[in-house]
């Protein structure tokens, strides 16, 4: 009886995802027509945190390319089960460097560092396994205590320190904006990231490339797809409220 319930309870979600895929791909193509930009230049990144393998291979089935892993942990113990042959992971929670270790290698990108011990670990790590390990930066762009992420003003030298390192090269920044129910606030945080995302770009720095700008969840990516962000972390919306 459990067993059968929780099996519909599963071809539901599945066919949840289906329907909210779309529906996704249709909001990112209004943003994308408003600002003159390019859907298929948008990463569509779908954040997997709680969500059973099962699940996560029927989003691969439906076109996802690309998935999002808050915990070292969690994503080690589903990593068996998923169908991974030709997609991507991203590591998008805060990492601790004790945990650095167990997921260099296991992961196609880092988009939390933010501070310079953090990268020299990711660094050393990578140069053990002789990989070059692709990160972004995360920006504390709204001052938020709650938050991880480096301040802007600090953003520069972290980098700095970062383009010494050669097994580890930054492709971006990404942010999580402060809670807020007002949209206009949070377009403000992404457009402010998004100028030092081009302030960055132009003070071209060595080994530093500005590729991807990680910016907008759920309730938010199409005010963050106007205001520049190339990938958008999408979680709820895509899978149904974290139970
Ligand atoms: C959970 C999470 C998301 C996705 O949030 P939703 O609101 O469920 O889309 C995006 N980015 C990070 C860093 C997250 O932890």
């Amino acid at each position: 009886m459990t067993a059968e319930l929780l099996n519909d309870s599963i071809e539901k979600r599945k066919s949840d995802v289906e329907a909210n895929l779309e529906e996704i791909r249709e909001k990112i193509k209004v943003s994308c027509e408003k600002t003159g930009r390019n859907p298929d230049d948008i990463l569509l990144l779908a954040v997997t945190k709680t969500v059973p393998a099962e699940l996560i291979n029927h989003a691969f089935s439906l076109g996802i390319k690309e998935i999002g892993e808050n915990r070292v942990q969690e994503f080690l113990s589903k990593k068996d089960g998923l169908n991974l042959e030709g997609k991507k992971v991203h590591i998008i929670g805060h990492l601790q460097t004790n945990k650095v270790k167990q997921i260099v290698g296991k992961v196609d990108m880092i988009e939390s560092v933010d501070s310079v011990r953090l990268a020299k670990e990711i660094n050393q790590q990578s140069e053990k396994l002789g990989i070059i390990t692709p990160v972004l930066i995360e920006v504390n762009i709204g001052y938020d205590d709650n938050k991880s992420g480096v301040l802007p003003e600090n953003l520069y030298d972290l980098l700095c320190e970062i383009s010494k390192m050669t097994s580890i090269s930054v492709k971006g920044l990404m942010t999580i904006p402060p809670i807020s129910d007002s949209k206009e606030k949070t377009r403000q945080f992404f457009c402010n990231l998004n100028k030092l995302f081009i302030d960055i770009t132009e003070k071209k720095i060595d080994n530093i490339n500005m590729c991807y700008l990680s910016m907008g969840m759920s309730g938010d990516y199409d005010v963050a797809i106007e205001e520049g962000a190339n990938i958008v972390r999408i979680g709820t919306a895509l899978f149904g409220s974290r139970l």
